[in-house]
């Protein structure tokens, strides 16, 4: 490792804030050495603010109906083959009442952008949840909405909203998405999140087709600016029905790279190690940890529903992937020194 990628890192470490070109060269620089320091230093900045606890989100995947198209994705409209359904709020409580039971404390829904959640549905199943477990926290992950509607879920008792930039090079979007769909409406529609008061998560695919070292360098700088609560970022892995069906997927060791930058750039930043970085690899949840990252989520869903919810193929859903098998997940974590933990898991300011 040369000098300057050496001190990049300390810079890191210390939480100084870098510049888009010194991003670019600590990714031009990535290596199996560089990842290990840069691990140790995520790993060691994480255990001071969250010691070894490991924070566990039961997701509800509520509908696979969506009226967008973007190109990357197994759910987009203009997909003829996907099975459609979507859950009603009494398929939700009853998820919500099964996880309460294994120990999650937080719900997050997550689906298209199914036109049938108006703000009287869903308002009506956040407060729903929220009367019947109200210890727990309800994340939200429905896509662009008006901040109105944000304002109004939010005041039914949402707390927290994921809504990944997907990428924040504007011609990278652009390549990424049809043109109805527009960057700067999804960047206003995360300000809007933040200013409501929600705790916001943005994030992006890693290995996306056309991207590169300097729009990855544009992702970091903007979650150095933005300061998310969370951050999501995962593989892009290919589905067969959609035009990017022969791209190769991302890979676990960039991903990982990226994982403990975020880390070191936001320290109490949480951070899951996705279901897209287990499917791509047998030990992909462990790395992630093991890279810096600090939650899971386990998937929640009815069964049917899960084959379904199909956003990239391969998509593990059982085992240790699926909340029934916590135990398992519990397991791996313990095997490599990490506890699962049953809390709301907050970000720790
Ligand atoms: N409609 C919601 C939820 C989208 S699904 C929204 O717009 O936010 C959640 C995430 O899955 C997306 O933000 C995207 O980053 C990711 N995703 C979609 N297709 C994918 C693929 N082929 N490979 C990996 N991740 C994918």
């Amino acid at each position: 490792m040369n000098d300057r990628l050496a001190s990049l890192i300390s810079a890191l470490a210390r939480q100084e804030p870098l510049a888009e070109e010194q991003f670019q060269a600590l990714l031009d620089g990535m290596c199996p050495e560089t990842a290990e320091l840069l691990a140790q230093k995520a790993v060691e900045t994480r255990k001071k603010i969250y010691g070894d606890s490991v924070y566990i989100r039961g997701l509800i995947e509520i509908s696979n109906i969506c009226k967008n198209d973007c190109l990357y994705c197994g759910i987009r409209r203009g997909n003829p083959h996907c099975s459609r359904y979507r859950l009603s709020p009494e398929d939700v409580f009853a998820c919500g009442e099964e996880g309460y039971a294994l120990g999650f404390r937080t719900f997050v829904l997550q689906g298209g952008e199914d036109p049938y959640f108006t703000d009287e549905v869903l308002t009506g199943i956040v407060a729903g949840l929220k009367e019947r477990h109200p210890d727990c926290a309800v994340t939200l992950s429905m896509g662009e909405r008006s901040r109105e509607s944000y304002q109004r879920l939010f005041g039914a008792g949402a707390d927290r909203y994921l809504l990944r930039h997907e990428t924040a090079d504007r011609e990278h979007y652009a390549k990424l998405h049809p043109p109805e769909m527009s960057f700067d409406r999804r960047m206003a529609c995360l300000r809007n999140l933040k200013e409501i008061g929600y705790q916001v998560g943005c994030g992006f695919m890693v290995g996306s087709p056309w991207q590169t070292n300097r729009s990855l360098a544009k992702d970091l700088l903007f979650i150095q600016d933005f300061k998310p609560d969370m951050c999501g970022i995962g593989p892009f892995v290919p589905h067969k029905d959609t035009e990017f069906w022969n791209q190769p997927a991302g890979t676990v060791e960039l991903t990982c790279y990226l994982l403990s930058i975020i880390r070191l750039i936001h320290p109490a930043v949480l951070l899951p190690a996705t279901t897209a970085l287990g499917t791509i690899h047998p030990q992909g949840r462990e790395k992630g940890i093991l890279a810096g990252a600090n939650v899971v989520m386990p998937n929640l869903s009815p069964e049917s529903a899960r084959k379904r919810y199909e956003l990239y193929n391969n998509k593990l859903n059982t085992g240790a992937e699926a909340a029934q098998g916590l135990a398992a997940l519990k397991e791996r974590m313990a095997g490599i020194g990490y506890q699962v933990v049953t809390a709301r898991g907050d970000i720790k300011k």
